[in-house]
């Protein structure tokens, strides 16, 4: 999106509403202004919180449907072809679950989708989500109906789960659909696999469980690791040999997808990977093609030259030792831009990087644009994404010193975002 000319002029506010709502097709919120662009098509709307609008100044998160499939089957190649139930917990590691649910659902190589919380297995079922989910983490008896109406597998691991699927069942007068969950070691969730034998014959021989699959956590200790995992082949091993079904044998997360291909079993379970986060270890033997998967944008809202001693939001953090044009980005550490970022990163604009001074404040950050006045109110920075090497999420997690995985899931899911 650039102004069409690059001529000189103040700022005006219609000026720049002209600008962020036709790059954006907010056509409906300002329909005077949309007849110089025609609509967008409908997959490429924004997704809004629920009785939000979009006043064309909300920074916003845009996802790459083509990054996460191409993730997506790296993941598979590196599985040797086997099928992913990929996790999309925390509010898909915080960029959001109703979108990056049905995207990532939607490749062959899926099998099905994992998640944490009750109401993240509902919106994806919600947002279009047909292939199966199982929900990690412990429900109550209310909260396995409702999955099982949905038809949301949930995870048993608890002592009294027998009862618990009894009664869901009773109660829906049908069996409920379960994954059972082994605790090889991690001593975090799971049934200890030491006691767990007449646990599984009493939920694997009842009418009131479908018993649709049996996993287990690693710890990451590669070398425990695989203690973890002769003690789950073990007990399924024997389990099956026994008559009992157990469906679906699964246990790889990213880490081991990565570095313990024995554990891929039948299918793997990946997050991470899939959003284009890995830890890299000597034992790597081949650098994992890719991609980052999101996009972190706002529009510089106000442009203003500074004169030689003036300076720049709280605590006079930034002072100008120079005549200098900084522009502002109405986006802060409340949306989700680290704190950190100040003084260590830079934004993309127009092609070329600039750098974040001052403070990044909750909904503020400022960008330092030089002595010439090389972009405009309106123009599009991208404070994170794939464009340029030195703002990738990787990049832009080691220079704040925070690691990818605590940037990420710190995004605000209140960001609009849109797929593209
Ligand atoms: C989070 C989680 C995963 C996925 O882990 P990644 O490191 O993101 O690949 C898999 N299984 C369970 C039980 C989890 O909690």
């Amino acid at each position: 999106m650039r102004p069409t000319s690059s001529a000189p002029r103040s700022p005006s506010r219609r000026r720049f509403l002209e600008v962020a709502a036709t790059a954006i097709g907010a056509t409906t919120l300002l329909p005077s202004l949309a007849a110089a662009e025609p609509l967008r098509s409908p997959d490429r709307a924004f997704r809004l919180r629920p009785g939000g609008h979009l006043n064309g100044f909300d920074p916003w998160l845009e996802i790459i449907g083509d990054a996460f499939r191409q993730n997506v089957r790296e993941v598979a190649r590196l599985a040797g072809g086997r099928p992913i139930l990929a996790v999309i917990k925390n509010n898909a590691y915080g960029l959001g679950d109703q979108l990056v649910g049905p995207l990532v659902a939607s490749c062959p190589e899926v099998a099905g989708l994992a998640c944490t919380r009750v109401a993240e297995a509902l919106a994806m079922r919600e947002a279009g989500v047909r292939k199966p989910i199982l929900n990690m983490a412990e429900v109550c008896e209310e909260e396995m109906i409702e999955l099982a109406r949905r038809n949301v597998a949930a995870s048993v691991w608890l002592d009294d789960a027998p009862g618990l699927v009894d009664r869901a069942a009773k109660h829906l007068k049908r069996p409920v659909p379960v994954h059972l969950y082994l605790d090889t070691g991690m001593g975090r969730e799971g049934m200890p696999d030491h006691r767990a034998r007449p646990w599984v014959e009493a939920l694997c021989t009842r009418k009131s469980a479908r018993v649709e699959g049996t996993y287990m956590m690693f710890t990451h200790d590669l070398d425990f690791d695989r203690e973890q995992l002769a003690r789950f082949v073990r007990f399924t091993d024997e389990a099956a040999q026994a008559g009992l079904r157990l469906g679906t044998r699964h246990a790889a997360p990213s880490f081991e997808v990565l570095y313990l291909p024995e554990a891929h079993l039948d299918m793997v379970r990946p997050g991470n990977l899939l959003f284009g986060n890995y830890a890299r270890r000597e034992e790597l033997r081949e650098t994992p093609d890719l991609r980052p998967v999101f996009r972190l944008c706002a529009r510089i809202v106000r442009l203003e030259r500074l004169r030689e001693g003036d300076s720049a939001s709280f605590n006079r953090r930034y002072i100008a030792k120079t005549p200098t044009w900084i522009g502002l980005l109405p986006i802060g550490h409340t949306d989700g831009y680290p704190a950190q970022a100040a003084n260590t990163c830079q934004v993309l604009i127009r092609g070329r990087l600039y750098p974040i001074v001052s403070v990044v404040s909750s909904t503020h950050t400022i960008v330092e644009i030089g002595e010439e006045k090389t972009v405009e109110v309106g123009d599009v920075a991208t404070l994170i994404g794939p464009d340029d090497a030195a703002i990738t999420p990787n990049a832009v997690a080691e220079k704040t010193g925070l690691g990818f995985y605590a940037m990420i899931t710190k995004m605000n899911a209140l960001l609009p975002k849109r797929v593209v």
